[in-house]
């Protein structure tokens, strides 16, 4: 039996308690994307800092509670030695119904046999795998500033593929990056990845970020519609069999559908359209236990280090009350995907559309 996203349905309600913690296990990278926010970005303030180990998360996850969704993030995850461990001690303590596990794709056969372990000792999660793309061969090599990385991609897509039939709560995706540099070449992106047998899902990302290089946000906002509608058609369509393999897998489409349109209007209109329940229903870890509500704002909530471990005593300080108080003003705004599906899943003005949205899904 797996562990059921219908435990946090009073989440709906309370919003009290966080059911979706990202968490950065490493800010070490094998590729050197230009665009990443995390490792590129114009503050430099946390690149010394000392990792988590093993033996503080440990401490950390109980604190935590039932999670809904785990993002490991970084970096590229699968630098630490440990993801499995992480994994097992999350999957143990917060029990998530689904695991998030996106690579660069450079180390395949590394990448392989973690999985393999984390589907082992996870059996009850989903484990999704999300590979990045960002262009077709040498356009990927050269975007992400290391040659080679399209093949070792495609080699890792082949190994994860292989797991696919032994382990029925294994999802393998692909995310590309949408940015001012492959806005043009979306549509070879997405031809290539339809026709992937095995990736079941292909999301897009918008940029994001205090970039060095701002270029790479100048982003054509019709090229990005036309991208996500092209996205959209994928999950609509009869014959598709591209969506996810889990139950509630069409609730989760059709709140894809609605994300990507409601990111697509918030671009347009320059404001927050949806309230954030960022901070409550959603938080962000970092490799060195820094807390934020969200990967955008700079405002941090404390380090997690500095309060026993303890996330539920770290969101009681002043400090973190006075941050919190200040996203529900609505002043801030952004397109993060992540926070967008708490944002939709959790709000139940939006359900009659959600539901809309699901009814068109064949
Ligand atoms: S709207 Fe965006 S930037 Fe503002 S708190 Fe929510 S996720 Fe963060």
């Amino acid at each position: 039996m797996m562990y059921s996203p219908f435990r946090h349905i009073n989440a709906v309600f309370t919003k009290r308690h966080p059911v979706h913690l990202t968490f950065f296990v490493t800010r070490q990278c094998n590729a050197a994307c230009p665009f990443c926010f995390y490792l590129r970005t114009a503050d430099t303030r946390h690149d010394l800092a000392e990792e988590l180990s093993l033996e503080e998360i440990k401490k950390i996850s109980p604190s935590f509670g039932d999670l809904l969704w785990l993002a490991f993030s970084g970096g590229e995850i699968y630098l630490r030695d440990d993801l499995p461990e992480i994994s097992r001690v999350f999957y143990k303590n917060n029990r998530p119904a689904m695991m998030l596990f996106p690579t660069n794709g450079l180390l395949p056969g590394r990448i392989r046999d973690m999985t393999e372990q984390i589907l082992r000792d996870c059996p009850k999660s989903i484990i999704a795998v999300k590979l990045s793309l960002d262009g077709l061969q040498e356009d990927h090599d050269r975007l992400r500033r290391t040659p080679g990385s399209f093949a070792k991609t495609m080699e890792t897509y082949g190994l994860l593929s292989e797991l696919l039939d032994c382990y029925p709560h294994f999802e393998l995706g692909v995310n590309t990056v949408f940015c001012s540099e492959n806005q043009d070449r979306m549509d070879s992106i997405i031809d290539f990845v339809n026709v992937l047998d095995n990736i079941k899902t292909h999301t897009i990302s918008l940029v994001r970020g205090n970039l060095a290089n701002k270029s790479f946000t100048a982003i054509d906002r019709d090229k990005y519609r036309r991208a996500v509608d092209r996205l959209e058609e994928n999950l609509k369509k009869k014959e598709s069999s591209r969506t996810y393999r889990f139950r509630g897998a069409r609730i989760k489409a059709a709140q894809d559908i609605l994300q990507r349109n409601l990111i697509s209007r918030t671009l347009d209109e320059g404001k927050r359209l949806i309230p954030c329940y960022a901070g409550s229903l959603n938080l962000v870890l970092t490799e060195s236990g820094e807390v934020y509500p969200c990967e955008i704002l700079d405002r941090g909530l404390g380090n997690i280090r500095d309060h026993g471990y303890n996330i539920q005593r770290l969101l009681l300080t002043d400090m973190a009350k006075a941050v919190l108080n200040s996203i529900s003003d609505g002043q801030c705004y952004c397109t993060h995907e992540c926070n967008f599906m708490t944002n939709i899943l959790f709000n139940p003005r939006l359900y009659p559309t959600l539901a809309l949205e699901y009814l068109q899904i064949k």
